[in-house]
């Protein structure tokens, strides 16, 4: 069960990803991991899957291919991975923590409903294990400046897991697209709301049929104060719980009061 606090060093840890088993930033958490513990597995998917959201494949068969000791690519998504890591592979020791990424973009607002990162850490944490799901921010076609991430990662994930672990809960944590020495702290902050611009780009293809392109997102406005937009923008290290259980509790009085 996600209680207690995480002995680290004897903690078998699982990671994952949605950018796929290749991607600079699992290999960046992979070392963290190494770092944290020597009972580190790495189940990823083989292809990249961001915005593959909490899907499962379930009307096909999965393949797992042992790439490398304790390095598994899965023909899946982030949620594949995590189930078939825990269910399968893992099944005699379960991970006592899940962390997913280190994901190359934000998940930050609404990113959290279509993110594959931090679905394998809602995954891990329906599996009762503690999960942390971990996102670099940057601009497009600027190179990602992973050295935030890997600066203040490991310092993040030892004082997460020296909490008791909330129940139902995922920690999503986000890096501001900025130099290390010039994150401007950590801010404990709720999931926040963009305003989006016009996202969808239509074009027409060399034979003349139009086709659509979804993203990438554009801001509009300003970030509410407390959230991890507002926190990303002031150039800190967000770091948001995110509860699973998704019930609105304030409106159930008043529908009882309709329906009861
Ligand atoms: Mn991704």
């Amino acid at each position: 069960m996600a209680e207690g606090r995480i002995e680290l060093a004897k903690a078998r840890i699982l990671v994952t990803n949605d950018d796929g088993i290749e991607s600079p930033g699992i290999k960046l958490l992979e070392e963290m991991a190494r770092a944290l513990s020597s009972d580190v597995w790495i189940v990823a998917p083989e292809q990249e899957q961001s915005a593959a959201s909490h899907s499962l494949t379930t009307r096909r068969p999965l393949r797992m291919a042992e790439v490398a000791p304790q390095r598994y690519a899965v023909d899946g998504t982030p949620t594949d991975c995590v189930m078939l890591a825990v269910k399968h592979l893992l099944r005699e020791r379960r991970p006592e923590l899940v962390l997913s990424g280190i994901n190359g973009g934000g998940n930050v607002g609404e990113d959290l409903t279509y993110s594959g990162t931090v679905a394998a850490a809602m995954e891990a944490t329906l599996l009762d294990i503690p999960a942390i799901a971990l996102s670099q921010h940057f601009v497009d076609g600027e190179p990602i400046c992973w050295e935030t991430a890997a600066r203040f990662a490991p310092g993040v994930i030892r004082r997460l897991t020296q909490l008791p672990w909330p129940e139902h809960t995922l920690m999503n944590v986000n890096f501001p697209d900025e130099a290390p020495q010039a994150v401007r702290g950590i801010a404990v902050t709720s999931q926040g709301k963009r305003a989006i611009a016009d996202n969808l780009t239509e074009r027409l293809d060399p034979r003349g049929r139009p086709y659509y392109w979804i993203g990438p997102v554009r801001e509009d406005g300003i970030a509410e104060p407390g959230t991890d937009l507002a926190a990303i923008n002031d150039k800190r290290v967000s770091v948001t719980p995110i509860y699973l259980n998704l019930t609105n509790v304030p409106v159930l009085a008043s529908l009882k009061k309709v329906f009861g």
